[in-house]
């Protein structure tokens, strides 16, 4: 998810609790192998009318309920099982199925849920509809699933594949997930059924419903497969439309070539607009708010790699999601709009220095400290960046690929994400989790050189931790890279500093005339020059020189 204002991102919930809705809550003896969705759906209308049929498989003792999380308002007409109905009871927002028998470890069974009601958006507007465009489309992150249908609101267990069933009046398209299986207008009504192939998560399902124009395009990646590319759009500047087609196709070769070939190439990958303020990353069709906005486009695509096809394993580890998909923001600008990195890091580093709290989430009953901007994106982003900048690039795409290649299809923790990179690096990891993933506060260096020797420059670097929690850590070890600019000629060099106060002499070959701390702005931290330094006047960063 993306919830993005002003030049990049903005992101906060309404603030609401969704106090005794961790999802780890729920009962881990039933894997979901299959649902088949069939939703009545009508733009300008907060109506639905459907039936979810869930098959399951017990895995451990036997199962004689099976429990849903759906909202009360929503009326719940029958619950059926092999032509019968089944007693229920819906309260809480729960719906608990009682099973005709008890389920015996190993065997499967499914339930169909039919219900009606008036939807009511909660969380993070998860129904949204739009008179003037005639649509209405659904947004689940993280608990809203339940406002629209009954689901299981837990991350530990994927839905192995789904159909997806859409009635709605016949002049609108329905955008979803997985690829089109038929496409058939009865009289006035529409039924568009998709199917998706692939696991996928509760709150990755989403639907979009609206008066769209389709644009279709291809997408040839480095190994070889064609991925379908396709448009739902509102616009009327057609060549507007082919150039998001042709901006996909860049992004997507290069996400396939940096991480992982695309999870989902033999799908598609598909773009809606949206009203609204939130982009959602709804596997293989991404939701978006803001369809203008580049960040936005590379941001929900990396989450077909980081949030779909490897997942956190709860919102505690939101890290997994969150923090490389807004890296793949970087990752896009580097290769697509490379003058435009500065700023991103300019931005990303001022709005992670107001980080709250530690990355790993220790309240998820909270949208807002789940999806908290500056700590869960912005911080978050940063991390990848320095863990990126303290491994070495080699090392650290060997971690994303082995992360993807180990989880895929599955859940992950920040705990795997570490033995992935230490792995790929062959490095311990554990200082520089437990700083920045676990630990709060961000590094306040003090800097200076001294250039009067031809042969060698003395740097002096001082460390001190910004942070009121007295638990926070009290050094932040790591690598930093200075550079030593000339007449005609320049070098980089990388300084270890492990105490909060150190010295280095570096020998050089030319006459430095000036130094520049973490040139690539790396680091998350505020950087100043000692008092009454001499080269107090400059700017510790500049970019003048990259
Ligand atoms: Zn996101």
């Amino acid at each position: 998810m993306a919830i993005f204002a002003a030049v990049l991102v903005g992101c906060s919930g309404n603030g609401q609790t969704t106090a005794a809705l961790d999802e780890t809550e729920a009962s881990a003896s039933i894997d979901i192998t299959y649902c088949r969705a069939h939703w009545c759906l009508t733009p300008d209308s907060m109506f639905i009318k459907g039936s979810v049929a869930t098959h399951f498989k017990s895995v451990t003792g036997k199962v004689s309920t099976i429990d849903f999380d759906l909202m009360g308002h929503l009326q719940v007409d029958s619950v059926v099982s092999h032509g019968r109905c089944l007693s229920f009871e819906h309260s809480d927002n729960k719906l608990i199925v009682n099973l005709p028998a008890a389920v015996k470890p190993g065997a499967t069974d499914s339930v169909a849920v039919y219900y009606h009601g008036e939807l009511k958006a909660t969380g993070l507007g998860s129904i949204g509809v739009n008179s003037s465009t005639h649509s209405i489309w659904t947004i689940s992150e993280p608990y809203s699933a339940r406002d629209w249908w009954p689901a299981r609101q837990n991350l530990l267990d994927k839905i192995d594949s789904m159909d997806i069933v859409v009635n709605c009046p016949a002049k609108y398209k329905v955008a979803t997930n997985g690829l089109v299986v038929s496409d058939l207008t009865y009289g006035d009504r529409r039924i568009t059924h998709y199917h998706e192939r692939h696991p996928l998560n509760y709150y990755t399902i989403g639907v979009a419903v609206g008066d769209y124009a389709v644009i279709e395009g291809r997408s040839v990646q480095p190994t070889g497969d064609t991925v379908p590319l396709v448009y739902y759009h509102w616009l009327t500047n057609k060549m507007k439309a082919k150039h998001k087609i042709t901006l996909a196709d860049s992004m997507l070769m290069l996400y396939s070539d940096y991480f992982f070939p695309y999870p989902f190439a033999d799908e598609k990958y598909g773009q809606v607009v949206i009203g609204g303020e939130y982009n959602l990353e709804h596997q293989t069709m991404s939701f978006l708010a803001e369809p203008d906005n580049v960040v936005v486009l590379a941001h929900e695509l990396t989450h077909q790699w980081f949030g779909n096809y490897v997942t956190c394993k709860g919102w505690s580890n939101i890290w997994i999601n969150e923090g490389f998909a807004t890296f793949g923001e970087l990752l896009a600008l580097e290769h697509i709009i490379p003058h435009a990195v500065w700023d991103w890091h300019d931005y990303t580093i001022n709005n992670a220095l107001q980080a709250k709290g530690a990355i790993y989430v220790t309240d998820t009953t909270s949208h807002d400290t789940i999806f908290d901007e500056p700590t869960t994106y912005r911080k978050g982003a940063m991390v990848v960046v320095m863990l990126r900048s303290e491994i070495g690039e080699q090392a650290f795409q060997q971690g994303c690929r082995m992360l993807l290649e180990r989880y895929g299809n599955g859940f992950a923790t920040v705990e795997d994400a570490r033995q992935c990179f230490e792995q790929a690096a062959d490095t311990s990891l554990a200082e520089f989790f437990k700083c920045w993933i676990y630990g709060t506060g961000y590094p306040q260096f003090t800097v200076d050189y001294d250039n009067s020797q031809s042969n060698k420059t003395v740097i002096d670097i001082q460390q001190a931790i910004v942070e009121a929690n007295p638990e926070a850590p009290k050094f932040f070890p790591m690598h930093i890279t200075v550079r030593l600019v000339g007449k005609n000629a320049k070098k980089d060099v990388r300084l270890h500093l492990t105490s909060p106060q150190q010295q280095f002499v570096v020998p050089a070959d030319f006459k430095v005339n000036r130094v520049i701390f973490d040139p690539n702005k790396d680091i998350l931290g505020t950087w100043c020059y000692k008092e009454g330094s001499k080269h107090g006047g400059n700017s510790v960063h500049n970019s003048n020189s990259k």
